[in-house]
């Protein structure tokens, strides 16, 4: 949080002399674009990063890209950077979505374009565009699967209670509510009538859209799910465990390696069956979003029941076009509404997203995963 004022401080006084920069946004091909990513842990920002500057280039711009390892503050210096070098747009998927605001208000003040991508920039005006893929749905279809697997539309919706534990997403990611919303609006009404009961107190049937922040895991991190998962398994104690509903194939990870070492007996070769729901060894429903390789292998190998697989290629098309529509003095217009961030309704496209479970093949390569001991985990 300090060096995110400091820029703006230092950013007030040392930029204020360039006054005769023009405000109003102009762009032309040939100009560089500033990309700035999250991090390279996660798969999908390096595919995201990759395409933008294969797509951008393609159309005639220059880029440059910085990846901010997580860090809100290194990012709101990578965004002042890419300003620095030239950029006469930025595109930022944001690690925290509201303390990169005026990283981006410094980019907007030197007339760049600012383009949120699959994250929303929250809370300020300095944003023009966002990209993203349509949110809720994510957390529908993980909800469904579970739905299905466990039967809990079966014998007239009165199936006995059944363990489930709830994961949200990072709680400084604006996805990360709607992803729970899509999720929870078709679980509630089975925690209402006592089909699904989460032993570990957190979600209740009184649980609202809005209490999302007690299950969140910070910055998406593998490690924090693991240790909230060892949390619940201690609840859990001995119990069986029906489904986990993971909004994300690396908390999905975490989640199983808990499983795995708190209680060996269960096995994926065993999968949770609503025929036989008392089988404490029975390996729960877990669900994931990205289509990962790591997910994937994990869906081929039974451990994992379904990722919800964003094209992202799509995404990166989606916002090479509207840079090169604003190059050609068009203006970009969507036929979706536009989304709040608090502080601006944010011109905004939603993409679709599918989900892969049977012999699912992703074409999102690019880290590599091996087997250990019957599980899939990240190659060191
Ligand atoms: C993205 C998801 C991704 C998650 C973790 C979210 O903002 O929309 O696709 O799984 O971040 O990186």
């Amino acid at each position: 949080i300090a060096s995110v004022a400091l820029l703006s401080a230092c950013g007030s006084s040392t930029r204020g002399s360039s006054a005769s920069k023009s405000t109003s946004p102009s762009l032309k091909k040939g100009d560089l674009i500033g990309i700035s990513m999250p991090t390279k842990a996660d798969q999908r920002w390096n595919v995201d990063g990759a395409n933008l500057v294969k797509d951008l280039k393609k159309a005639g711009f220059k880029t440059k890209i910085e990846y901010a390892n997580n860090s809100p503050s290194q990012q709101s210096n990578d965004i002042n950077n890419l300003v620095s070098a030239g950029a006469k747009a930025i595109i930022v998927a944001a690690v925290d979505g509201t303390a990169v605001g005026p990283a981006v208000e410094q980019a907007k003040s030197q007339g760049d374009i600012v383009i949120a991508y699959d994250r929303l920039i929250m809370n300020t005006k300095a944003v023009d565009y966002y990209v993203t893929f349509d949110l809720e749905r994510t957390g529908i279809l993980e909800a469904n699967t579970i739905i299905n697997k466990l039967d809990l539309k079966g014998n007239g919706g009165k199936t006995k209670p059944l363990n489930i534990a709830l994961f949200a997403g990072s709680d400084d990611d604006n996805n990360a509510p709607y992803f729970f919303k899509g999720a929870w609006d078709l679980l509630k009404p089975y925690f209402e009538s006592g089909q699904l009961v989460d032993p570990s107190g957190l979600v209740t049937k009184d649980t609202t859209d809005a209490d999302w922040k007690k299950i969140s895991v910070h910055a998406w991190d593998q490690n924090q799910a693991q240790k909230q998962m060892d949390a619940f398994m201690t609840k859990l104690s001995q119990k069986p465990l029906a489904a986990v509903l993971s909004p994300y194939d690396a908390i999905s990870l975490g989640v199983m390696k808990s499983i795995k070492n708190a209680r060996p007996d269960m096995s994926p070769s065993t999968p949770f069956s609503a025929s036989n729901p008392d089988n404490k060894s029975a390996w729960p429903v877990i669900t994931g979003q990205d289509g990962m390789d790591i997910g994937i292998t994990n869906i081929k190998f039974g451990a994992q029941a379904q990722t919800v697989f964003k094209n992202v290629a799509l995404l990166a098309n989606k916002t090479t076009s509207i840079l090169t529509q604003i190059a050609d003095d068009k203006k970009p217009k969507s036929t979706d509404a536009p989304m709040s961030n608090g502080k601006k309704d944010v011109p905004t496209w939603l993409l679709k997203s599918d989900e892969l479970v049977k012999n699912p093949t992703g074409d999102q390569k690019g880290l590599h995963y091996e087997v250990e001991v019957g599980f899939i985990t990240e190659k060191q």
